[in-house]
């Protein structure tokens, strides 16, 4: 196993996730509700998604459903899955591969339709306290969707609700999505999401 500050590809958190030996029947890729399992290292993938609205820009969360931070607000996102590596031509490519997870995941909690090529990338979230289960080494995305755009939860997802941006950065978020928010708040005033 490698320790929780080793460096570890996207390829090879993916391939270790593939192997199941010594694991539950029903251990998911990265964490196990079962058995209690929980992967050392692991990429996930997160999504801001922006609306700009009349009375001025709203971001969308979520309530998480499960521990950690179960009942916190949050960006919608999740762990990348072995399976996005393979709908992208070079599959060690971190960021390509972490858009298909982002735009998954985003549906899967949200139901957002959306279209991978409108993701700008925000950053790679990687400091080593981020996560309490342990390594998670997350690249985030940011996209602009329109004033009517609708959204309901789903899967991991207690609630999913456009908040708007103000009262959204005056909140406590899980892990350091509020990070997150800020830096894609940046993209955002600059107009690089406009598409
Ligand atoms: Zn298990």
């Amino acid at each position: 196993m490698p320790s929780t500050t080793e460096t570890i590809s996207l390829t090879q958190a993916l391939t270790s996730a593939a192997n199941r030996a010594g694991r539950c029947r029903d251990c998911e890729p990265f964490y196990c509700d079962a058995c209690g399992w929980e992967a050392d290292v692991a990429f996930t993938a997160d999504v801001v998604a922006f609306r700009d609205t009349t009375d001025g820009p709203e971001v969308l969360l979520i309530t998480r459903k499960w521990a950690p931070f179960a009942g916190h607000l949050a960006l919608p996102g999740g762990y990348v899955d072995p399976a996005d590596a393979t709908t992208v031509t070079n599959p060690a490519d971190e960021v390509a591969v972490s858009a298909v997870a982002a735009a998954r995941e985003a549906a899967e909690e949200t139901r957002l339709n959306i279209i991978r090529d409108q993701l700008r990338h925000v950053g790679r979230y990687d400091a080593t306290n981020r996560d309490p289960r342990g390594r998670r080494i997350s690249n985030a995305f940011a996209i602009q969707f329109a004033a009517n755009t609708t959204v309901a939860a789903g899967d991991d997802a207690a609630t999913a609700e456009w908040v708007p941006l103000e009262t959204a950065l005056n909140q406590p978020m899980a892990f350091d999505h509020h990070h997150i928010l800020t830096d894609a708040v940046r993209l955002l005033r600059r107009g690089v999401l406009d598409s």
